[in-house]
């Protein structure tokens, strides 16, 4: 699915982060910027020591911050590392919105063109794919209809279930 946004796309993909080529990937990041399991752990098999090399200089940072590094031996060129919230923390919708944006922001600091983001907080963090959905969707529909170099906002979904549950908040928040 995809929808354009002042002539700039977003755009749904079912898939595994690690395979996309934008140019840069969004890393669902924790404070330490250790990469462990999940979204960063499938970023440090496939790109190679030299991203957790990076992280250790810029650790720690705190949620809702992100942080850029090279991207080892992975198609992109970069990766934001940017930190969600656990569920239960407080403040979880306003700091992902913060993970999101600031990883937005990023990207155009850089000059970057497209980016791909996994659904941030919701696998280890545990919080809840629709509202991951609503918040992060929502922020870059904003993001997109502001002044940025961004061309393509990717969100590459892990899973069936995840992809559905995106597309249909999507839908819901495009046709208002
Ligand atoms: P967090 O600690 O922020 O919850 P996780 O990496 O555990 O981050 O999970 C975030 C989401 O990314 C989950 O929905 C998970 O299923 C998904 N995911 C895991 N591996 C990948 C991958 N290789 N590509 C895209 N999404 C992934």
């Amino acid at each position: 699915m995809k929808v354009d946004v002042n002539g700039k796309s977003l755009e749904l993909l079912q898939g595994d982060i690690t395979e996309m080529d934008t140019d840069c990937i969004v890393n669902a990041a924790n404070e330490q910027l250790i990469l462990g399991a999940g979204v960063a752990g499938a970023i440090r098999k496939k790109g190679g020591p030299t991203i957790q090399e990076e992280c250790n200089k810029l650790a720690p940072i705190k949620v809702g911050e992100a942080v850029i590094t090279g991207a080892g031996s992975l198609k992109t060129k970069h990766v934001i590392h940017a930190v969600g919230p656990r569920m239960g923390e407080g403040q979880e919708e306003e700091k992902l919105r913060s993970a999101t944006l600031n990883s937005l922001r990023l990207a155009d600091k850089y000059n970057l063109k497209s980016i791909s983001f996994p659904a941030i907080s919701t696998g280890v963090f545990g919080f809840p794919m629709d509202r991951c959905a609503k918040v992060m969707l929502s922020a870059a529909l904003e993001y997109l209809k502001g002044p940025t170099g961004l061309e393509r906002v990717v969100f590459c979904l892990f899973g069936e279930e995840s992809f559905k549950t995106f597309k249909e908040v999507l839908s819901e928040l495009t046709s208002r």
